[in-house]
């Protein structure tokens, strides 16, 4: 298989592609022959992404439903929606205020379910297509300490992938998630200088993993890649766990 060509003629459209796990995967896709639309909030994080091949960066905050609508509307029919905006949130349920929750909920959950009812009725017309959710290990997998709105919302991202695969399996949609464990994304670097001690709590993360190593974007970006093609045409409804051995 000539990984090149192996997207070739898809049309992605994906979110958080500014930076981290989502830039490796925008960059990945469009390697290997898919259009993609790739959407941030961060219009200065992507003033380089159209000069790379095959990426057409747009700005996009998921949490603005018109903004959602339009992009949909503007766009018709896509191959692939890959759904990967989302925040960290620390703390246990002691320290999470309602506003903590319903943020973590409002971005790492229900902004895929509205950019998927918004970009759904085309993919159905168009005859399917692949949708991947970004989930995470924390919440489906595992509970890690200090991470209850995270592992909540990242949770129901795995509920809402399974039932959005069997609702629309006999419709040529089929619907994953992704459930990185601990991946070398900026964010991972702000979260590490937030504990005052950058050091020790990069040893601690490194510590958990059996592999000695924290994972690489590329390394999830091969894997969307892989479900974004049509070599996963028979998976859909599931977790797709990449975390170097973590809860294994
Ligand atoms: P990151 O946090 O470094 O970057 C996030 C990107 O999302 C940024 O480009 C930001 O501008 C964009 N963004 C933020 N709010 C947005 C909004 N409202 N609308 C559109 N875009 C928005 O990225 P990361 O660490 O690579 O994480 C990407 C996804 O992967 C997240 O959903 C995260 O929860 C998930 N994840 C990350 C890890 C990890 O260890 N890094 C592990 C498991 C899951």
């Amino acid at each position: 298989m000539n990984l090149q060509h192996r997207l070739s003629g898809k049309r992605v459209v994906m979110t958080a592609a500014g930076q981290g796990i989502g830039r490796a995967c925008a960059e990945r896709m469009a390697a290997e022959g898919a259009t993609v639309i790739a959407t941030d909030i961060n219009p200065d994080l992507m003033a380089d992404l159209n000069a790379v091949g095959g990426i057409e960066a747009r700005v996009l905050n998921v949490l603005d439903g018109a903004a959602v609508t339009a992009l949909a509307q503007d766009l018709g029919a896509v191959d692939v929606l890959f759904n990967c905006a989302g925040i960290v949130h620390s703390g246990d349920i002691l320290n999470t205020s309602e506003d903590e929750w319903d943020f973590a909920f409002e971005l790492n959950a229900k902004a895929q379910f509205r950019m998927i009812k918004a970009f759904l009725p085309a993919m159905l017309a168009g005859g399917g297509g692949s949708i991947i959710n970004m989930s995470s290990v924390a919440g489906p997998i595992t509970g890690p300490a200090s991470r209850l709105a995270y592992s909540a919302s990242k949770a129901a991202v795995a509920g809402m992938t399974r039932a959005i695969a069997t609702d629309y399996v006999t419709q040529g949609i089929r619907c994953n998630s992704i459930c990185p464990g601990t991946i070398n994304s900026p964010s991972l670097h702000q979260r590490l200088r937030e504990t005052g001690d950058y050091d020790s709590a990069l040893i601690e993360f490194i510590g958990r993993q059996p592999m000695a190593r924290i994972g690489e974007p590329e390394e999830v970006a091969a894997l969307v890649a892989y479900l974004a093609s049509d070599e996963s045409n028979f998976t859909t409804g599931q977790e797709h766990i990449i975390d170097g051995g973590w809860t294994a």
